[in-house]
């Protein structure tokens, strides 16, 4: 059975050891936050559970997954062995290079070394190794047991072979990966970031309200969730970081981010993390309210 790490087991790093432990790869999950792995082991039972309730998967697969999972609060104790590692740790920078560092002093030389990132640069975080060819993007979707997309992102120096061994992985994983190029937020967040900036801008200039800008996208163009509850599940602290890599990247006034939104991440109104976005959140609830500053 081949092995892989995945080093951060937050929201995406706990889904991706999930996808990889289910489809027969022996996972080694680390996170300098042992909580941060307990939590992460319930939530992956309590998916796995929600699976069987529905007839998705057997009770014997529902062990076998957790079987092929182990936890690690160190890396080098996680690392040895693995033919990919798949880094899904905090969003920032300098953690990245850093922990790219770690993994390129102790991985398995022929290691391919994966980022999540949702909009760090694949070519710096290569840089920062001695195995930039080696370097790839693999950007998962949240929640990644149910998303189908892997954007799988090409750094300035990534083979064509490593390219085309992630491709098949992603597709091992029932995943559809596509391949794109490095270049600020990728394909996925260089168009919904605009998207989400523009509905928030709409909202800031008195265009029409949080529920109408919803609906009219909800109902007008098919999408699941309107652009402003899905800036809320994203997490509006996050939205900002994207729409500032994409204005300082490009260097492009149309990515500048609304300043009701710099205002709204700077009073802590982050969405469903913090409780409250554009609508209200109230844990165990799934009833949607506008939050009263967006109140008519
Ligand atoms: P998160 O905050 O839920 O989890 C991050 C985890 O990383 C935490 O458990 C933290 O303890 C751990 N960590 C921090 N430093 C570490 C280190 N040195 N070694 C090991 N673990 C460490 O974050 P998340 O939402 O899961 O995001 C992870 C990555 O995935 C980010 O790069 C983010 O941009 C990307 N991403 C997130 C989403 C999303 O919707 N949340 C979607 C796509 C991609």
């Amino acid at each position: 059975m081949q092995q892989v790490t995945v080093i951060g087991a937050g929201t995406m790093g706990n889904g991706i050891a999930h996808v990889f432990a289910m489809n027969d790869y022996k996972v080694c999950l680390v996170d300098v936050s042992a909580d941060a792995l307990e939590r992460a082991k319930a939530t992956i039972e309590k998916n796995l559970d929600r699976m069987l309730k529905k007839e998705r998967i057997t009770a014997e697969k529902k062990e076998a997954t957790l079987n092929n999972l182990s936890t690690f609060t160190a890396l080098e104790d996680g690392i040895k062995g693995s033919f990919l590692v798949v880094e899904a740790a905090t969003e920032n920078v300098d953690l990245k290079l850093k922990i790219f560092k770690s993994m390129d002093a102790l991985a398995d030389e022929g290691a391919i070394l994966a980022t999540n990132t949702s909009s760090i640069s694949i070519t710096k975080i290569a840089a920062a190794t001695n195995r930039p060819a080696q370097v790839i993007g693999m950007h998962f979707m949240n929640p990644v047991p149910v998303m189908k997309l892997v954007e799988v992102i090409r750094g300035y120096a990534t083979s064509d072979e490593v390219c085309a061994q992630v491709m098949d992985i992603s597709k091992n994983l029932s995943k559809v990966p596509v391949e794109v190029n490095d270049y600020p937020g990728f394909v996925a967040n260089r168009i919904l970031m605009p998207m989400i900036n523009e509905a928030i801008i709409t909202l800031f200039e008195g265009v029409a309200g949080v529920e109408e800008i919803d609906t009219v996208m909800k109902l007008g163009m098919a999408h699941p969730m309107g652009p402003l509850q899905l800036a809320d599940f994203i997490g509006l602290d996050v939205c900002l970081s994207i729409l500032n890599v994409l204005h300082e990247g490009f260097g492009n006034p149309k990515y500048a981010p609304c300043p009701l939104l710099v205002n709204m991440v700077t009073a802590g109104k982050l969405g469903v993390k913090s409780g409250e976005g554009f609508y209200k959140y109230v844990a165990g609830s799934k009833e949607l309210t506008v939050a009263d500053n967006f109140k008519k």
